[in-house]
């Protein structure tokens, strides 16, 4: 494929690649760097509803292990292949080298339609997936945690078939539990209060005010919907919003707690009913004339294409990949600044590291310590990269944030050395 839109991993390492030249990192251990550890595919059988069986593909990647136990989301979408959970594994690799977490990156995913499954059909899918990645994970070894269409209700149910072949409770093999059996106070809306804090950061950065600033979201799952709350509380006005069913846009500004609400009893935001929103698609969203657009939903949606016509002053990208190489280079050229996934949604690996110190520790923390230290750590990545970015002349902050990443885990491989 032409022009940088091309599969998920190519495009991850051609986001590696960039940073290369500002990094300093041994070339062989970059190369190293370059290719996931490995990657489990399962068959996942499940018995439906209706008596018969069917048979979903599920995976685990460990893409790089430098910096200590694997860690990553399980995602449930039709969009998953081999090709897409690799390059999440990367990401995350480079997503807790950047924040500093000491862990390497990992991902996982069932490839099915979660809206055409039953509850029960939900659980028998996770618990089967959960057995045939069992061999893989573990609370010293890789440590699983929501991510599209998986949430605390999920965790729990992989947390229990785990614990079950253990023989023992095991609550910190993953993490986003409910905090009734583990789960810590602020991880649900940890990754929508990062997006928040970042874009505050770089209006800060910018000399420019968050307070009525617009901002249009792509996305009004848990990250998109809580970044809309929470960015709404700081002051901006959030005027369009979308989900896979189709999106609304009032240019007088959304009410996002309604729309929330909504969405989280299971609404379709196309079908919402706001006398005094219009409709509004979802490539259409993209292309408004806002402060901020946020893409909080698939990857690979900021196209070439969708670069050169995009408005808004700023993109915080809350998804994981929705901005292409052939894309970056386009809105670099344009002065447009992207904060990169790897920083803006890194708020919701950081409240689950601290999940699991907590689980490892045996001692809960209050809602108050999470969020400050939440702040703490992505205000200071914020920083970091803003300065490596400046102090190095790296062209745009993705490529600042992997230069930092790569470093940080080149170190790791440079001192750990090559086995045997
Ligand atoms: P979610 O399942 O709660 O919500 C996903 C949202 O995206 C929904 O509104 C859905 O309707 C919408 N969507 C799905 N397909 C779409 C399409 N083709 N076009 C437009 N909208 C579409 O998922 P989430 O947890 O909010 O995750 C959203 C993104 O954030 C993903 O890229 C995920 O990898 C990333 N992320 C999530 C977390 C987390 O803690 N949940 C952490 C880091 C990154």
């Amino acid at each position: 494929m032409a022009n940088g839109e091309s599969g998920s991993v190519e495009n991850m390492r051609t986001q590696m690649d960039r940073a290369r030249e500002y990094a300093e990192v041994d070339e062989n251990v970059f190369t190293r760097m370059q290719h996931p550890e490995r990657t489990l595919k399962v068959s996942v059988p499940v018995l439906m509803d209706d008596g018969e069986e069917r048979v979903f593909e599920g995976y685990r990647c460990q893409f790089d292990g430098g910096r200590g136990p694997y860690k990553g989301g399980v995602r449930y979408h039709p969009s998953v292949t081999m090709d897409e959970v690799t390059a999440l594994a990367g990401w995350m690799s480079w997503k807790n080298a950047l924040v500093d977490l000491p862990y390497g990156g990992a991902k996982g995913g069932v490839s099915c339609d979660p809206k055409e499954l039953s509850r029960d059909e939900l659980k028998r899918l996770t618990r089967r997936y959960t057995e045939g990645i069992r061999r893989m994970i573990g609370p010293q070894i890789d440590i699983p945690a929501p991510d599209m269409n998986t949430n605390p209700q999920v965790m729990a149910w992989m947390m229990d078939t785990y614990s079950v072949y253990e023989g023992y409770t095991v609550p910190q093999v993953v993490t986003g539990k409910p905090v009734e059996i583990g789960g810590t106070p602020g991880r649900v809306e940890a990754t929508g209060r990062g997006v928040s804090i970042v874009t505050e950061q770089l209006f800060e950065h910018l000399d420019e005010a968050i307070d009525d600033a617009t901002v249009a979201i792509q996305g009004f799952g848990n990250v998109g919907a809580w970044a809309a709350r929470l960015l709404a509380r700081r002051g901006a006005n959030v005027v369009a919003a979308s989900d896979v069913s189709g999106g609304l846009y009032d240019p007088d500004g959304l009410d996002v707690i309604g729309l929330a609400e909504y969405v989280e009893e299971g609404g379709d935001l196309a079908e919402y009913g706001d006398p005094d929103a219009t409709e509004i698609a979802n490539d259409a969203l993209l292309a408004l004339d806002v402060d901020v657009v946020i893409p909080a939903a698939i990857a690979n949606v900021i196209t070439t294409e969708v670069a050169e016509n995009l408005e808004a002053g700023v993109v915080v990208e809350a998804a994981n990949g929705p901005t292409t190489p052939g894309a970056d280079d386009v809105l670099a050229e344009r002065d447009i600044p992207v904060v990169p996934d790897i920083l803006a949604n890194a708020g919701g690996v950081t409240v689950s590291y601290l999940e699991w110190v907590q689980n490892t520790q045996e001692y809960a923390w209050t809602l108050e310590q999470v969020n400050a230290e939440l702040e703490r750590r992505l205000v200071s990545a914020f920083d970091e990269t803003v300065e490596t970015y400046t102090d190095r002349g790296i062209p745009d902050l993705r490529t600042a944030a992997y230069a930092i990443a790569i470093d940080r885990c080149g170190r790791a491989h440079s001192y750990r050395g090559l086995f045997p």
